[in-house]
């Protein structure tokens, strides 16, 4: 869910000067854009050697390196409580639930769930989304994204190329057109950060906040 509203910011953020362009010229940038970002992540796939995607690996082995430190009670085959500290967690294998409740709102096993697996002696494999494997990755971005040919080659059906397509004839408003967003308070007034990013050559703006997260514009 956050990559969803990440993704979107980012989209937002690079489409944000070429919406001022005219429809064909903001079409051809859209489809660069998505050209590019389409062969960035199959290349990103191709590249990952584990079983899941390189960011959710990562997330597993730190989930794995705090599930060292519990201490696991079985009560059947499948469920089992995590002793870490002074809490406690249950987690039931079979429903793939953990009273975290990160494991079912992730589907990505969760430091009390590893523990409860590397009790059983079980794999985490049977316990992921098939959406964080790197099959899935490989096979969403597959599908390339067209070149787009010459204008002059283009073959354009004469009804179409005849059409005359007329300004709306709704009526504007008298101020100039909102552009951004209303931003709320916290947001408005956090420091902004500009990053370049070598690889898709985009820039990307930050907000900066005090418990030092950042955020996409
Ligand atoms: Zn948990």
């Amino acid at each position: 869910m956050d990559d969803d509203i990440k993704y979107c910011r980012v989209l937002d953020a690079v489409t944000k000067d070429a919406r001022e362009l005219p429809v064909v010229e903001l079409l051809e940038y859209m489809r660069t854009f998505i050209e590019h970002w389409t062969n960035e992540k199959l290349l990103n796939a191709k590249g990952t050697f584990t079983y899941i995607g390189k960011k959710y690996n990562k997330e597993l082995e730190d989930n794995k390196t705090l599930s060292q430190k519990m201490r696991v009670r079985a009560s059947t085959d499948y469920i089992h409580t995590m002793i870490d500290g002074v809490k406690r967690f249950i987690v039931c294998l079979q429903n793939k639930r953990c009273s975290c409740g990160q494991f079912q709102l992730d589907e990505l096993p969760c430091p009390h769930d590893l523990a409860a697996l590397r009790h059983r002696n079980k794999s985490y494999e049977n316990y992921c989304s098939p959406y964080y494997t790197r099959e899935s990755f490989l096979q969403t971005y597959e599908i390339p994204v067209d070149p787009l040919p010459d204008e002059s080659k283009w073959n354009v059906p004469q009804h179409i190329a005849e059409e005359v397509v007329m300004p709306p004839t709704g009526k504007l408003q008298p101020a100039r057109p909102q552009k951004q967003r209303y931003k709320p308070y916290d947001e408005a007034n956090t420091k902004k950060y500009k990053l370049f990013c070598s690889n898709t050559e985009f820039i990307y703006y930050f907000s900066a906040f005090p418990n030092n997260t950042a955020k996409i514009e």
